[in-house]
C-alpha cells in the first residue's frame, strides 16, 4: 500500500467524520485500518467482531459513499476482523477460537459438548469460558502514570497486589474515560499482572466476548455448575461495556455480577461514559455498578503525552535502531496533537514509517506535514445545557419546561431542535447525555434535530444569525 493510500483514506475519514459527528466516529471508527485499496476494492479491518457487525449493518453505504467521493472507482467494501497478530501472541499456546457461528444456530462455545455444555471440573470451568486476546505491550511496564490516570493506576494494581480470601476493598472497580485514553491498557496489564503472580485468575473479556461467548455458555448451565464455572474466576476483567447489549444479555451481565461480588470476587470494568450515562442498563444494574469504586481517567496532559511519546520511541528503537527523533519534534507532538493516545501512536508510527520508506532523518519539518491532520482543535469553552436552555427559552419566548416536555407543536420544536444543536456543538457532552438531559429523549431524537438545524442553517440566514447571536451569548 502507498502512502497516497493513507492519504486518500485520511481524507475519507475525515469526510465520515464530519458526516456523523465525532461522537459516532469516535464509537465506531477510531479503531477502523484500510488493509489494501486493490482495483475497486477497499479493504478495511477493525479489531473485533462485534465491530464488524455493527458497522456492517449500520455503515456500509455510508462508509462507501465517502470513499466513493474521493476515489470513483471504489465499487466496494470489505470488513474485516484483524485478530490474526494478537491471536498468535496470546501467552496460551492453544488459545481456540471460541465463537463458532458456522452451525446456523447463533454463537457457541467450541470445547463443549454438541449442545453447547462447558465442560466442568477444578480446571475446566473456565478455560472452557477463555478470555478475549491479550496485546502483549499493554502492560503496567509500558504504561505511563501521571496526572489524569493515578487513581485508575493505582486502584488497578491494588488489584493485582490482593490475595484470594482477602476482603475486597472496592468492588467492582469501575474506570471510564473517552476513546484512546488508556482503559484498555490498563485492563490489560491488570490482567498479564494478576495472572503472572497467580495467585488469582484473571479473565479478561471485551464486552462483545462476553455477549456472544460467556453468556452463551452460561446460558446453557443450571445454578449449581454456574457457581462451579465462576470459582474458577478470581477477578473478572470487562473491557467497553457500554457495547453491553439486550435485555438477556444485560441480565445475566447482573447474574454473573451480583454472583461474582457476592463470592468476593472482584470484577473490574472499563467504559467510556460513567455507570449514570449506561442508557440502556436497568436502574438496579447501574446503581451495581455505581456502588464500587467509580474512577474517571482525564484526558493526556501535555507532560504525559511526552512520556508516552518518549518510551514508544524508546521501544521502537528496539526494532528499528536507525529510528531517532529530536527532542524537538516530540515536544510539538505533545504540545499539538490530540488528547487521544491512538493520535500519538498513529503520528510516530507515520514519522516511523516515512522514515524507513524515504530513509530521510525525522525532522520538524517532516512532522509537522505528517501529523498535520492529527492537531487538536481549540477547546470550547464549557457551556453548560441548563444555561443553553435558559437561554434558548429566553429567546424564543418559551418556557424551560416547554423544551424538556413531549410537546410538538411548532413554536415548542423549533425552539427544543436549537437548544439540542447547540448543546451538541457547545459542549462535549454525548447524543444520548444531550438526549437525557432534555426530557429523556431518545439520541437519535437528538442527532435528528442537530442534522435538521445543521441543513437549514445553510439556507436560512436568519435562523443562522439568531444561532450566532444565541452562541455569543452563551460564549461570552
Ligand atoms: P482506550 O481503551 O481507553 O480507548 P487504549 O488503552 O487502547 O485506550 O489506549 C490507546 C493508545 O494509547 C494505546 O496505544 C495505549 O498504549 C496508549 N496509551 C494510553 N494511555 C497510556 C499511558 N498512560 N501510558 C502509555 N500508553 C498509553
Ligand atoms: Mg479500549
Amino acid at each position: 500500500m502507498t502512502t497516497t493510500d493513507q492519504d486518500r483514506w485520511s481524507r475519507v475519514r475525515g469526510r465520515l467524520r464530519a458526516e456523523i459527528g465525532d461522537d459516532v466516529y469516535s464509537s465506531w471508527f477510531a479503531r477502523m485500518e484500510l488493509e489494501a485499496l486493490e482495483a475497486d476494492t477497499v479493504r478495511l479491518s477493525v479489531p473485533t467482531r462485534f465491530l464488524k457487525s455493527w458497522i456492517q449493518s449500520h455503515y456500509t453505504e455510508k462508509v462507501l459513499a465517502c470513499w466513493q467521493a474521493e476515489e470513483s472507482k471504489v465499487g466496494r467494501i470489505e470488513l474485516t476482523v484483524r485478530t490474526a497478530v494478537l491471536r498468535s501472541a496470546i501467552a496460551k499456546p492453544k488459545a481456540p477460537d471460541l465463537i463458532d457461528q458456522r452451525d446456523g444456530h447463533g454463537p457457541r462455545l467450541n470445547g463443549g459438548d454438541a449442545r453447547g455444555n462447558i465442560t466442568i471440573g477444578d480446571a475446566g470451568g473456565h478455560e472452557a469460558l477463555g478470555g478475549s486476546p491479550l496485546d502483549p505491550r499493554l502492560t503496567f511496564e509500558s504504561f505511563v502514570v501521571g496526572r489524569s490516570n493515578t487513581l485508575a493506576h493505582a486502584a488497578a494494581r491494588q488489584v493485582v497486589a490482593a490475595k484470594r480470601g482477602d476482603p475486597v476493598m472496592f468492588n467492582p472497580l469501575y474506570i471510564h474515560a473517552g476513546v484512546g485514553l488508556g482503559k484498555t491498557h490498563l485492563l490489560q496489564a491488570t490482567t498479564w499482572a494478576g495472572n503472572a503472580i497467580g495467585e488469582r485468575k484473571v479473565l479478561y473479556l471485551t464486552a462483545e466476548k462476553f455477549m456472544y461467548g460467556f453468556v452463551s455458555a452460561l446460558r446453557t448451565q443450571t445454578a449449581l455448575a454456574f457457581k462451579e464455572a465462576l470459582r474458577g474466576i478470581g477477578v473478572l476483567v470487562i473491557d467497553d461495556l457500554q457495547f453491553l447489549q439486550g435485555k438477556s444479555t444485560q441480565a445475566e451481565f447482573c447474574h454473573t455480577l451480583n454472583a461474582l461480588i457476592d463470592a468476593g470476587r472482584q470484577v473490574v470494568i472499563a467504559s467510556d461514559r460513567p455507570p449514570s450515562d449506561l442508557e440502556s442498563l436497568d436502574d438496579r444494574v447501574r446503581s451495581r455498578l455505581a456502588g464500587g469504586l467509580v474512577v474517571e481517567m482525564g484526558s493526556l496532559g501535555e507532560e504525559l503525552r511526552l512520556e508516552i511519546l518518549k518510551s514508544r520511541v524508546t521501544a521502537a528503537r528496539l526494532h528499528h535502531p536507525g529510528f531517532d527523533v529530536p527532542m524537538a519534534v516530540l515536544n510539538y507532538i505533545a504540545k499539538t496533537v490530540t488528547h487521544n493516545g491512538r493520535d500519538l501512536e498513529g503520528a510516530l508510527n507515520r514519522l516511523l514509517a516515512h522514515n524507513k520508506l524515504t530513509g530521510h532523518q525525522v525532522t520538524m519539518e517532516m512532522a509537522e506535514r505528517e501529523v498535520r491532520d492529527l492537531i487538536r482543535p481549540q477547546e470550547p469553552k464549557r457551556v453548560k445545557i441548563e444555561d443553553i436552555q435558559r437561554v434558548v427559552a429566553r429567546q424564543y419566548n418559551v418556557s424551560r419546561s416547554d423544551l424538556l416536555s413531549s410537546r410538538r407543536t411548532a413554536n415548542v420544536v423549533r425552539p427544543r431542535q436549537v437548544a439540542m444543536y447547540l448543546a451538541k456543538t457547545l459542549t462535549l457532552r454525548s447524543l444520548p447525555e444531550i438526549g437525557r438531559r432534555f426530557g429523556g429523549r431518545d439520541h437519535t431524537t437528538v442527532l435528528h434535530a442537530v442534522r435538521k438545524i445543521e441543513g437549514l442553517v445553510g439556507n436560512d440566514i436568519a435562523l443562522a444569525e439568531e444561532i450566532e447571536i444565541l452562541k455569543r451569548q452563551l460564549q461570552d
